[in-house]
């Protein structure tokens, strides 16, 4: 059986009780998306609303960042048992706005990563490369290094609980997207690597795509043989624009 794709909305520090419901009704109620996975990655204060609406149901929810710690002092974190005391089930890390703005380095997000794992949620592990970078032909290079951070932090034997999101920081809010040729070969970069450490995991990783991925460009993005659904930023703040995106993947699937 081939991968079931996935499809993430990340909603960043946007929403309200309002317009959250809305998301929720519309994504509850829609047809013919059965066949993907579905989550929501919802600002914390949101938490309890995402829990109220969506426990038992088809789509799952999820927080866009967690503390490496257990608890304590530690003001503003959000701690992994919290999330699943409330019944999170994916969590993202590293980001690259947390990369960027708040100087998350890939073994602190190795750490997060491994956190999640203890307690049960699967992490969505963000990896991706600078305008610099791919100017400068270090894509492979710095997807490598990036996800070898994160494997030594959880270990070979957590390779098939985590999620991997390859997210060209150079395409993420920008309008750009990576080409369905170098999404193609990033994923398959990343899977190369997983498969030299464990040929079983590297068969069963989910790996998503993530940068201005919209209706009109993600059918031919979830159509590439390794990239398995996508992280989705600002289109899934609209709900038909992110259910075609589910659909884009649904169709993805079947063609
Ligand atoms: C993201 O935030 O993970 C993302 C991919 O954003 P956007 O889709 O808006 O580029």
């Amino acid at each position: 059986m081939g991968r079931k794709k996935f499809v993430v909305g990340n909603w960043k520090m946007n929403g309200s009780i309002e317009e959250n419901q809305s998301l929720f009704d519309g994504l509850l109620s829609a047809k013919g998306i059965e066949s993907v996975d579905i989550a929501v990655c919802v600002p914390s204060p949101y938490f309890f609303q995402a829990r109220g609406a969506l426990s038992g149901t088809a789509i799952s929810w999820g927080a866009q960042n967690v503390s490496e710690q257990d608890s304590g002092a530690y003001t503003g974190e959000i701690s992994a048992k919290m999330l699943v005391d409330l019944g999170a089930e994916i969590g993202l890390v590293g980001h690259s706005e947390r990369r960027s703005m708040f100087g998350e380095s890939s073994g602190l997000v190795g750490k997060k990563a491994m956190k999640l794992i203890e307690f049960g949620i699967s992490p969505v592990v963000c990896v991706g490369e600078t305008l610099e970078h791919r100017k400068s032909k270090k894509t492979l290079e710095v997807m490598s290094s990036q996800l070898k951070a994160v494997i030594d932090q959880i270990g070979l034997e957590n390779l098939g609980n985590i999620v991997l999101a390859y997210e060209p920081v150079w395409a993420i809010g920008t309008g750009l997207t990576a080409s369905p040729e170098q999404a193609q070969e990033v994923h398959s970069h990343l899977r190369q690597q997983v498969r030299l450490l464990d040929v079983e995991a590297s068969r069963e990783l989910r790996i998503l795509y993530g940068g201005s991925v919209k209706p009109d460009n993600a059918e031919a993005l979830f159509g590439q043989e390794d990239v398995d659904g996508g992280l989705i930023g600002g289109a899934s703040l609209n709900l038909i624009d992110f259910l075609t995106i589910c659909r884009a993947a649904v169709n993805a699937t079947t063609h």
